[in-house]
């Protein structure tokens, strides 16, 4: 892949930077999101041409980054760097030198997968290989009240998702577990506390032992490996780290201390696709577990996600729901469907989304030629 493209043609990057109302809005430890807004790339060239999403928001609550630093990096320095069209693992290596960025790298790193995908007809699942034909699919339950959230649960378990993970914070864990464990107790169940405990809170979190969890996720600080050690020693529930494994370094340190057992790999938060593959390695290599999380995407970030959670290496249930569940309409043409709590990933070439273009500028706010060029 990425072997050099010979000859003159017009290349050209552009981005569009979107908004999109969520179905119902979506509540974290960290706040309430009614809307997903971000930005498409697409790099057109040589009558190829390639999407993909950066999957920061508005503000850096999840990571530092957001919307203005990713197009800043991007803009300012990423774009330079893809004039000849290096391949993923090549363009990771020229940027290396920038500190972290990684969903700004995501989004080009991701942009040059489908690109060459598309460009050699091949779809981006057989590319990354060792497939197993789907991704199984669990889903994510934002906070509400009790009885909301006991509802929401049931149509999930109803539409045949195969694992179900509630939002938890301070204070509310052994309310909502209890709950849900009370009206389904044997639901694959799962908790994210998105960064929202400290070590002190050991105790409280050691409670949720009784529940049968899947796993606790990211329970304490976003770049916390040493304390999570420290908790995992005292629960006898698994570990998942979300946050704070940022590149495949990260997550062999992890193992190496005994900070988790289980890693939500997001493309986005890992550079993208060639450190996930990585990670969902050693995940394998060292006994553990893996799945693919979600960061509330468009179709388009979407059906890289679903690409990966196919994967044998991938063997826990992701965040991966049809588009369906987040958008009215989304801004490709052939959305996701799940059957039996799978997803088929798209035949390629490439992601094999279709975007939809008209619609896509009916939520744009502006577009941006970020870089074009004789290639
Ligand atoms: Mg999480």
């Amino acid at each position: 892949m990425g072997e050099a493209i010979h000859g003159t043609m017009r290349a050209e990057l552009t981005c569009h930077r979107f908004r999109l109302t969520l179905l119902n809005p979506f509540t974290t430890s960290f706040g309430t999101q009614t809307e997903r807004t971000g930005y498409i790339f697409r790099l057109s060239a040589g009558g190829v041409t390639a999407y993909s999403e950066c999957v920061t928001s508005e503000e850096p609550f999840y990571s530092y980054e957001d919307n203005y630093t990713a197009l800043h990096i991007i803009t300012d320095y990423l774009s330079s760097m893809i004039t000849d069209f290096p391949d993923p693992a090549a363009f990771l290596e020229r940027c290396s030198m920038i500190k972290g960025h990684n969903m700004a790298k995501a989004a080009i790193e991701m942009l040059l997968w489908d690109f060459h995908c598309r460009r050699e007809g091949v779809s981006l699942s057989s590319r990354l290989g060792r497939g197993r034909g789907y991704a199984n699919v669990g889903v994510s339950i934002g906070m509400e009240d009790i009885p909301a959230m006991i509802s929401k649960v049931s149509s999930a378990v109803d539409a045949g998702y195969r694992r179900i993970k509630v939002k938890i914070k301070r204070g509310m864990e052994q309310s909502i577990v209890a709950a849900v464990r009370d009206s389904f107790p044997e639901v694959p169940l799962s908790v994210d506390a998105n960064t929202d405990y400290r070590l002190k809170d050991s105790e409280t979190l050691g409670k949720l032992d009784r529940y049968n969890l899947e796993y606790i996720e990211q329970p304490l600080g976003h770049d916390d490996l040493l304390d999570h050690a420290k908790l995992a020693a005292q629960l006898s529930t698994p570990i998942c780290l979300d946050e704070s494994i940022t590149d495949s370094s990260r997550a062999e340190q992890a193992f190496d201390i005994g900070a988790c057992t289980v890693i939500n790999i997001k493309p986005g938060r890992v550079a993208g696709l060639t450190e996930s593959v990585l990670i969902a390695r050693i995940c394998r290599e060292r006994g553990g577990h893996c799945w693919v999380g979600g960061m509330l995407e468009t179709g388009i970030g979407r059906a890289f996600n679903i690409s990966l959670a196919g994967m044998e290496d991938v063997d826990y249930p992701g965040d991966t729901s049809p588009n369906g569940r987040y958008f009215a309409r989304d801004v490709v043409t052939n959305p996701f469907t799940m059957d039996s709590g799978r997803i088929v990933p798209n035949a390629g070439p490439g992601t094999g989304t279709v975007v939809d273009e008209d619609f896509l500028s009916s939520v744009t706010g502006q577009k941006l030629t970020i870089r074009d060029w004789d290639a």
